[in-house]
């Protein structure tokens, strides 16, 4: 890829469209700074160095819009690898419209959506992980979904992929090479050392693929649902969680009609904390909503907080709730609550109230019999908050395998995942067919397949689709 200075010269408001001091209006194309300076009262902007900011005034002819600072960035050394100049005025909304409608009188053109990092990725400042990167970065809410968008903008991901498909061009190569030697029957790929790369890529790929659950814990936090039967204790939880009183407690059963949500920060991860209607047979309609968006929560989340009234409950019940809530792709966490009741109550009382009731005379046993890791149970009191941190800790362990590592490249964006999906599927097909010892022009195709989905990932085959797709979701400004 060349660099293009673009003849077309874009124009967007960089900075949020809101109150605040001051708002940067970006210029990029060939004839930004011409432009620029056809509107400008101060020094000649077309005369001027690099990477020099500018003190002057933006005017429509004898009107003064406003004084401003003009940013200067000549081609290739700026974002887009064009002329650039920021125009930093006040942030008034008629300012910047007024500003923009003039640039555009004098030969520009409204940005789209995310075209400046679409001209960088264009003119190879960029690839198109880290152009996505860009967005992800500006989208990042907490450290470790910064940290992890930083890693990826500074090339970590794309950087390992490159040298892998670079190792593999030459494979195709000289599998290529056999063809035209079709007759002769010669391999000058070995097959062995063939194999052995491929096995190697699949080990980074699948490594890769597995770090997909974590980084999009990171990104997109952890769909997280609390429920139980009414009167378990699932608000109070969610309020010792939260340290604060957000949810409404109340004794009356079912009280928590609708579901309320909240995000719960542990350890870098958000975990999206949804508190939900009571599930029991509901006996008026709106109740009967509650029920019915509980189990359309739970069916969206990817962990679940069972909570039981320990003292409450009977063995029957509780094996009965958690047979009907488990769901494949949900991991379940239980949680024995109003522990604080039960230790008061004498080991005797309990012995003779549970063989009467059929309520639980030990917790401990039965979380051993419930066949659950120690790290997917949990004894606790809401209401006196004990063992609330132990829990934090169980529920970041039931959801995030690995752990987070600092220098670990990590995919979190939904379409590297798939092309290394597919990837995957194509190399298992090389693998395969070096086994079956299937005919070179096979083998050429299967390699060609998994060169084309590493390649789509880091942008080195790219469809105007594509592009389209990605950079349509950016703002316009960047
Ligand atoms: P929900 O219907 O599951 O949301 O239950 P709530 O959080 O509204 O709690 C129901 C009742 O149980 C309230 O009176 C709480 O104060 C009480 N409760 C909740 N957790 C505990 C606990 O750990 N110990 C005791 N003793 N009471 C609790
Ligand atoms: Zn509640």
């Amino acid at each position: 890829l060349t660099t293009h200075n673009s003849e077309d010269t874009i124009v967007a408001l960089a900075t949020p469209n809101g109150i605040g001091a001051i708002a940067v209006i970006r210029l990029s194309g060939l004839d930004a700074i011409a432009i620029a300076n056809s509107v400008w009262k101060g020094k000649d902007l077309t005369k001027q160095a690099s990477h020099t900011i500018h003190f002057g005034h933006i005017v429509d002819g004898d009107l003064v819009l406003d004084e401003v600072l003009a940013s200067l960035f000549v081609a290739p050394k700026s974002y887009t690898r064009e002329n650039v100049v920021e125009i930093s005025c006040h942030a008034s909304g008629y300012i910047i419209e007024s500003i923009i409608k003039l640039f555009i009188k004098k030969g520009a053109r409204s940005a789209k959506p995310g075209e400046f990092t679409l001209r960088a990725f264009l003119n190879g400042q960029l690839d198109l992980s880290q152009a996505e990167a860009v967005a992800d970065l500006i989208a990042s809410n907490s450290k470790a979904s910064q940290q992890v968008a930083l890693q990826q903008l500074r090339g970590g991901f794309s950087t390992q992929l490159q040298l892998l498909r670079e190792q593999l061009v030459n494979f195709a190569s000289l599998i290529e090479l056999e063809l035209d030697f079709a007759e002769e029957d010669v391999e000058f790929a070995n097959r062995d050392q063939l194999k052995n790369l491929i096995h190697e890529i699949t080990k980074i790929v699948g490594r890769l693929i597995q770090s997909f659950e974590l980084g999009n814990a990171i990104k997109n936090g952890v769909n997280t649902v609390i429920a139980g039967r009414p009167n378990a204790g699932k608000s109070t939880l969610l309020n010792a969680l939260l340290n604060e009183e957000r949810a409404i407690v109340s004794h009356i059963p079912g009280t928590t009609r609708d579901t309320i949500e909240e995000v719960l920060n542990i350890q870098g991860i958000n975990f999206r904390l949804i508190d939900t209607a009571g599930i029991r047979e509901a006996t008026d309609a709106i109740e009967q909503i509650g029920v019915q968006r509980t189990m359309e929560k739970i069916s969206q989340s990817a962990l679940l907080v069972y909570v039981f009234d320990a003292t409450e409950i009977t063995i029957e019940e509780l094996n009965s709730d958690i047979e009907s809530l488990q769901k494949p792709g949900i991991t379940m966490l239980l949680v024995a609550n109003k522990m604080d009741l039960l230790e008061s109550e004498s080991p005797e009382d309990r012995k003779s109230e549970s063989l009467a009731s059929g309520k639980i005379q030990n917790i401990g046993d039965f979380f051993r019999t419930s066949g659950l890791p120690d790290f997917r149970t949990i004894s606790i009191s809401a209401k006196e908050k004990q063992h609330i941190d132990e829990l934090k800790q169980k529920i970041y362990s039931s959801a995030i395998k690995d752990q987070l590592s600092g220098d670990e490249t990590l995919v979190t964006n939904i379409r590297h995942l798939e092309a290394l999906q597919k990837t995957e599927e194509a190399l298992i097909r090389v693998l395969g067919g070096i086994d079956g010892s299937i005919t070179s022009d096979f083998l050429s195709m299967d390699i060609k397949q998994s060169l084309h989905y590493l390649g789509e990932i880091t942008g080195v085959v790219t469809t105007d689709d594509l592009l389209e797709n990605i950079f349509s979701k950016f703002c316009i400004g960047k």
